[in-house]
């Protein structure tokens, strides 16, 4: 029998959800879904230091948000737990002790300032920074180079020390990736990495290892970044003699500035002036807020298929897919292999396709927030649907409905009149206080109408409607923009019509 799909995406909590990472979560999910398959979250804060408070909560968030939730994680339970690497700690031990048994990994007892003596020494032009590799291994204090009394006694004495993997002298580790294909890696030019602090914790290459094993883990999808960490987790794998349980590997594609040069970081974004976490991140201990994808006006909707798209295509121009579809399409052998540039034009363009696709009761409560937050009083849900309805066209960010229909909550403060002076004349002003009359008697309230009377009145009067509809639109909206004039009226009622042309009629 198959062994049954299982996939994590395994972030640090260190700060806000860059959008690659939401990409990899969704590659995780599509991937689980379209397999039958389990997601899980789990939370790597072995690295204390880098540690930040509400940095998990807010991840959990952005998943909820995205509406990719996890099957397991530290919020939901499951059968793996617990999902925090932190609450494991007491498990990594024994596996790093089996590696120094083996003679796979090994004490070093080097302290901060031998490790900087170690840097000194053996920096040269060519390599400034040297590592904890085979060449220095001998050189250092640790049980490769001590004998094995030296090491029991500092061992015994309470000596603090780090585990190390020892890697091979000169092997080729090859293992097949999703994506690129056979991979391989000259284990010479990879150092020795620390797999267990003198603290005790494990650091991010034994977790990651041990837990992918325990929580039976059989597809790894991380970003491009981690490719160069593979060969060592392979090793893992075979020294701890769990080869054949080994997860297959997809390394994601990055995700580039706008120009391809270089993986979009978060100060590419505050330079240029677009989001580039899921939500909004407010840093804990400088207190600085960084805008979210959500908070700009983005829909889930768009931002996931956006997202999708950077990397993957069903080999088929359509663009515009429902994570529903996206569960049914995906599949790993069509991600790219190359970076993938972000375009923060194209993602607005997936958001308005995504505003006018979606039913506005949809996202009313997300538009309802964000006119309230700007103080419009927006009245009953059935009004406000009419409203989102008229203007949604216009939209293409969620934001963009607070210009875009404000004057159909509020009578507009000010009004652009000098787009109507230059042509306003007698007639023009008669024939307004004419229409003023007749919509005050209308007897039907529907645009058409309106239009329909509007545009009598006029021919009436030997003027062209074309002279009076902006005017009109003046009156109403307060500029030169909005839908149909006469479905504003509509919307805005008999009453505030009236009063709209009127109030103008004064000023002009
Ligand atoms: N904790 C690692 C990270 O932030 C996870 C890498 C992996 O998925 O193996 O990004």
């Amino acid at each position: 029998m198959a062994k049954k799909v299982r996939v994590r995406f395994a972030p640090s909590p260190t700060g806000g959800l860059h959008l690659g990472g939401v990409r990899t979560v969704l590659y995780n999910y599509l991937f689980a879904r379209r397999n039958g398959g389990d997601f899980v979250l789990r939370i790597e804060d072995t690295d204390q230091t880098r540690f930040v408070p509400g940095a998990e909560e807010y991840i959990i968030n952005c998943l909820k948000w995205c509406g990719l939730e996890p099957d397991e994680g530290p919020h939901v339970g499951g059968d793996y737990g617990p999902y925090r690497q932190s609450e494991r700690k007491s498990l990594y031990r024994q596996y790093a002790d089996r590696l120094v048994k083996s003679g796979h990994a090994y004490y070093a007892f080097d302290r901060p300032e031998e490790l900087e003596t170690m840097r000194e020494r053996f920096k040269t032009p060519e390599n400034p920074t040297p590592q904890y590799d085979r060449n220095v291994r001998l050189e250092m204090r640790n049980s490769c180079s001590l004998t094995l009394e030296e090491t029991e006694t500092l061992l015994e004495d309470g000596v603090p020390y780090v585990i190390r993997i020892r890697m091979p002298e000169n092997e080729t580790v090859t293992f097949t990736d999703m994506i690129r294909g056979e991979v391989s890696f000259n284990t010479g030019l990879v150092d020795d990495k620390v797999l267990l602090k003198a603290d005790g914790m494990p650091t991010y290459h034994l977790a990651v290892v041990v837990d992918d094993y325990l929580m039976k883990i059989t597809h790894a999808f991380r970003g491009e970044e981690w490719l160069p960490s593979a060969p060592v987790h392979v090793l893992l794998w075979k020294y701890l003699g769990w080869e054949s349980e080994m997860p297959q590997w997809a390394h994601l594609p990055l995700i580039l500035k706008p120009d391809g040069n270089g993986k979009l970081s978060k100060r590419d974004g505050d330079r240029l002036g677009f989001p580039v976490f899921a939500m909004n991140w407010t840093d804990p201990k400088t207190n600085d807020l960084t805008t979210g994808f959500r908070e700009l006006g983005f829909l889930p909707e768009a931002f996931v298929n956006l997202l999708a798209m950077l990397g993957w295509n069903d080999g088929t121009p359509q663009e515009l897919f429902t994570l529903t579809e996206l569960t049914e399409k995906f599949s790993m052998d069509r991600v790219h292999k190359g970076g993938a540039k972000f375009d923060f034009e194209k993602a607005k363009w997936f958001n308005h396709e995504w505003i006018k696709k979606l039913p506005v009761e949809h996202y009313r409560p997300m538009v309802s927030a964000f006119l309230e937050a700007k103080g419009i009083a927006v009245g009953d849900e059935a009004y406000l649907d009419k409203v989102m309805t008229l203007v949604k066209d216009r939209c293409t960010l969620l934001t963009d409905f607070y210009e875009q229909s404000k004057f159909l909550f509020e009578t507009p403060a000010q009004l652009d009149l000098d787009a109507v002076k230059p042509k306003w004349n007698a007639d023009k002003k008669d024939f307004f206080e004419a229409a003023a009359n007749e919509i005050q008697e209308a007897t039907s309230w529907k645009a058409i109408d309106l239009e329909t009377s509007f545009k009598a009145l006029a021919a009436a009067k030997n003027i062209k409607p074309g002279e009076v509809l902006l005017p009109l639109r003046i009156m109403l909206v307060g500029g030169k923009f909005g839908p149909g004039v006469f479905d504003i009226a509509e919307l805005i009622g008999k009453a505030e019509t009236v009063k709209r042309i009127n109030n103008a009629l004064q000023q002009l």
